[in-house]
């Protein structure tokens, strides 16, 4: 931490991975070789860079963007862009870290890496937030490609912005390979990648409690968030008759206590993705329940899915889900719960899956993406939905195989720490200091 006094957010993640990995690598030493915790921890190479534009009124805009490409020790770089006021160099180092396990997790040959800029795309007209993205990739193309770096969508970049920075990156590089995953349908996308995410988390989740002799049929769930992970953990837990009783944004919490149905999540898909409207306007306009300013975390619930962000869910939170009698918690954010809120879940001996497990299916069908567009074909809905399924049951499986505590309930945050490194560690060891 003296090295990186500045960078709360990198540092909790690195403190959460070393906390599982400690104990394993002292019954395995050769873990301990070749500065290779030292050299994990430490990012292949960071750019940051300068990105100017004009806005509509004609003044001149300045942001800050990065690419923190951390590790390509199992394949190319990859991981989404953010865009959003928050981001800095320690969020976005905490997201590439954490990418590289979770796409060891994923069984596919990716590497970690993340992205992103300070530009906020909330307000801005469309032509603004074209310029913005073409301005960013003048800089960002020299750094990518199909078997270096690719990168995806993540807050604040959805189909818009990764197509606006796609084309730009194609006509800069006069080069069609798949250097972005994410994309529309007609120039290269896969299907299933938007629903990828959200979907990929609730089969996590219905590993867990099948694990332990329960379905999600009946149960009451509570979604952070109402992006794209948040709107498809949302209908696929609907669909498999899950009662879901919030949604939330940054201002607030949509409270839904008989639960979402499919015309009423639809309408929020609507409002959200094509009119770009807040929950609070959606909830008086169909006359329901806005907790402006609050969490979704004090709805009693049985399972409980943050979508939204980093530390959104804290010890108090943990501790309200766990006395409201929850018994599952499954992140599809990355980072959504504070080190002390994991702590209360892991006492609590509740389901608790971190985000790099029951998360990955997004990197997962990126992956899939890319093999799509090798080989120059497109698979079925039902197909990538089949590869995506099996992938998350792999995941959960290995998170049992790492994760199995004396008692045989299930560590998997130990799990898939473990999973995770076991692989790249490996990798790295094979090939040397480099
Ligand atoms: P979106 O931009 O589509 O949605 C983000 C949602 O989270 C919005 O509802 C937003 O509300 C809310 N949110 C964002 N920042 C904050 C904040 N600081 N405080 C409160 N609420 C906030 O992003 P995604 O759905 O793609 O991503 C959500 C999470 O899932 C992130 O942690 C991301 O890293 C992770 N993830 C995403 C993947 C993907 O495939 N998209 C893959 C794996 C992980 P508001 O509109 O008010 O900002």
């Amino acid at each position: 931490s003296a090295r990186d006094p500045h960078q709360p957010e990198f540092l909790q993640a690195v403190k959460e991975v070393m906390t599982s990995l400690w104990p394993f690598v002292e019954q395995h030493p050769r873990y301990a070789e070749q500065a290779l915790l030292e050299r994990l921890v430490e990012p292949e190479r960071v750019i940051q860079f300068r990105v100017s534009w004009i806005d509509d009124a004609g003044h001149t805009q300045v942001n800050r963007a990065w690419r923190v490409q951390h590790s390509n020790a199992i394949g190319p770089f990859k991981g989404g862009m953010r865009f959003h006021p928050s981001v800095n160099l320690s969020i976005l180092k905490f997201l590439a870290f954490e990418q590289t396990f979770k796409n060891a997790l994923t069984t596919l040959p990716m590497g970690g890496g993340k992205g992103g800029s300070d530009f906020d795309p909330k307000g801005k007209s469309d032509g603004e937030v074209m310029r913005f993205c073409q301005a960013l990739m003048f800089e960002l193309h020299r750094h990518l490609g199909a078997d270096t770096d690719v990168p995806a969508g993540d807050i604040g970049v959805g189909a818009r912005e990764v197509g606006f920075m796609a084309g730009m990156l194609k006509k800069l590089t006069n080069d069609a390979s798949c250097v972005f995953t994410g994309k529309g349908m007609s120039y290269g996308g896969s299907l299933m990648r938007p629903e990828a995410t959200g979907y990929g988390t609730v089969y996590f989740a219905q590993e867990m409690l099948h694990r332990a002799g329960r379905s999600f049929d009946g149960l009451r769930v509570s979604i952070s968030g109402s992006g794209n992970v948040a709107q498809y953990a949302a209908q696929k837990a609907i669909d498999l008759g899950a009662r879901v009783v919030t949604l939330s944004d940054s201002d607030g919490t949509l409270v839904v206590p008989d639960g979402l149905g499919d015309e009423r999540l639809r309408q929020v898909m609507e409002w959200k993705n094509v009119q770009r409207g807040r929950l609070s306007a959606f909830a008086d306009k169909h006359g329901l329940h806005f907790d402006a300013g609050r969490r979704p975390w004090h709805v009693p619930v049985d399972v409980a899915l943050p979508c939204a962000t980093q530390n959104e869910l804290d010890a108090e939170d943990a501790k309200r889900l766990v006395s409201n009698g929850a018994v599952c918690v499954a992140e599809g954010a990355n980072m959504p719960s504070t080190l002390e809120a994991v702590d209360v879940f892991l006492a609590a001996r509740l389901l608790y899956a971190p985000g790099k497990a029951s998360n990955a299916g997004g990197v997962a069908t990126s992956g899939l993406e890319m093999t799509q567009n090798a080989m120059r074909l497109s698979w079925t809905h039902a197909e990538v939905d089949e590869r995506l399924h099996a992938i998350m049951k792999d995941i959960h499986m290995h998170c049992v195989r790492h994760g199995t505590r004396a008692d045989g309930t299930i560590n998997y945050v130990d799990g898939a720490n473990i999973a995770g490194f076991v692989k790249v560690a490996d990798a790295m060891l094979l090939q040397g200091v480099v």
